[in-house]
C-alpha cells in the first residue's frame, strides 16, 4: 500500500463518509446514487425559463437579457441529490464532495462537447470578500476550476464585487435595482467568448451583472454555466 492510500485510509477512519443518497459508508455519492442523477442538462432563456436550443435568450427577452445563454447540468432541488451535495459543498467544509461535483461536470462535458468549443475563457462568479472570510472558500471558484480543467480552457477570475450588496429583502424596488448595478467589475479588458460560471442558477440576476461588466470590459459573449439550476 503507497503512502497516499494509507493516509487515505486512515481518514476514513477517522471521518468516515457516508453516501447522501443512501447512507452507506464509503463515498459522498455511491455509484448506485450517482446514476439516478439526470446529467441531461437544463437548456432554457435566461430571464423567462422557456426551454430553448443550447439555453439561448428568447426572442422576447433579447433586451432583457445580457447573458446570451444559460446552460446548466441538472435541476435544483433543494431536497434532492444534487441539493445535498451542494450544501453539502457550501456549509460543511467537506471539499472533498467536489469530487461528485467533478465526475457531474465530466459526465456532462461528454455529453455536450460542442457547447464549449467557442469559448475562449471561463470565468467565476466572485463572492464578496466578507462572505469569502465567513466560509473561507468560494466554492463557485472550485468548481470554475473543474470546468476549466475539464474543456481546456483558460480559467480567469477578473470579476470582482465592487461595493457589498445590501440585502435585497430591505430595499424597494428602485433601490434594489440600483444596489444591484456597478456591484460588479471586471479587472481588465477582455475579449472573446467567455462561460461565466456559478454552483446555482435561480433568478439569474447576479450572473445577468457579471455578464453586464464583462461587456463592458469588451466581451463578445457570456455563456452561463451553472451545476443546477432552480
Ligand atoms: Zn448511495
Ligand atoms: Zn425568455
Amino acid at each position: 500500500m503507497g503512502l497516499e492510500s494509507f493516509l487515505i485510509r486512515i481518514k476514513d477512519y477517522i471521518f468516515p463518509v457516508f453516501c447522501l443518497g443512501c447512507k452507506k459508508e464509503g463515498d459522498w455519492l455511491c455509484e448506485n446514487c450517482f446514476i439516478k442523477l439526470n446529467l441531461t442538462g437544463v437548456f432554457a432563456c435566461p430571464v423567462c425559463h422557456l426551454s430553448t436550443d443550447r439555453g439561448i435568450v428568447c426572442q422576447n427577452c433579447l433586451e432583457k437579457s445580457v447573458l446570451n445563454s444559460h446552460i446548466a447540468i441538472t435541476k435544483y432541488e433543494e431536497n434532492g441529490l444534487v441539493g445535498k451535495v451542494i450544501q453539502t459543498l457550501k456549509y460543511s467544509w467537506a471539499e472533498d464532495v467536489l469530487i461528485v461535483i467533478e465526475q457531474m461536470i465530466e459526465r456532462f462535458v461528454d455529453n455536450y462537447p460542442e457547447l464549449f468549443i467557442n469559448i475562449d475563457f471561463v470565468v467565476p462568479v466572485p463572492l464578496h470578500k466578507k462572505r469569502y472570510v465567513e466560509r473561507g472558500f468560494n466554492q463557485a471558484e472550485l468548481i470554475v476550476r473543474l470546468v476549466a480543467k475539464k474543456i481546456n480552457k483558460p480559467f480567469k477570475n477578473v470579476v470582482e464585487r465592487t461595493r457589498y450588496t445590501k440585502q435585497q429583502a430591505k430595499l424597494n424596488r428602485a433601490d434594489r435595482l440600483e444596489n444591484l448595478q456597478e456591484a460588479f467589475s471586471s479587472k481588465e479588458k477582455l475579449l472573446g467568448n467567455i462561460l461565466l460560471v456559478d454552483d446555482v442558477f435561480t433568478t439569474g440576476s447576479t450572473m445577468q451583472e457579471c455578464a453586464k461588466a464583462l461587456k463592458n470590459a469588451g466581451v463578445d459573449k457570456v455563456v452561463g454555466f451553472s451545476i443546477a439550476r432552480g
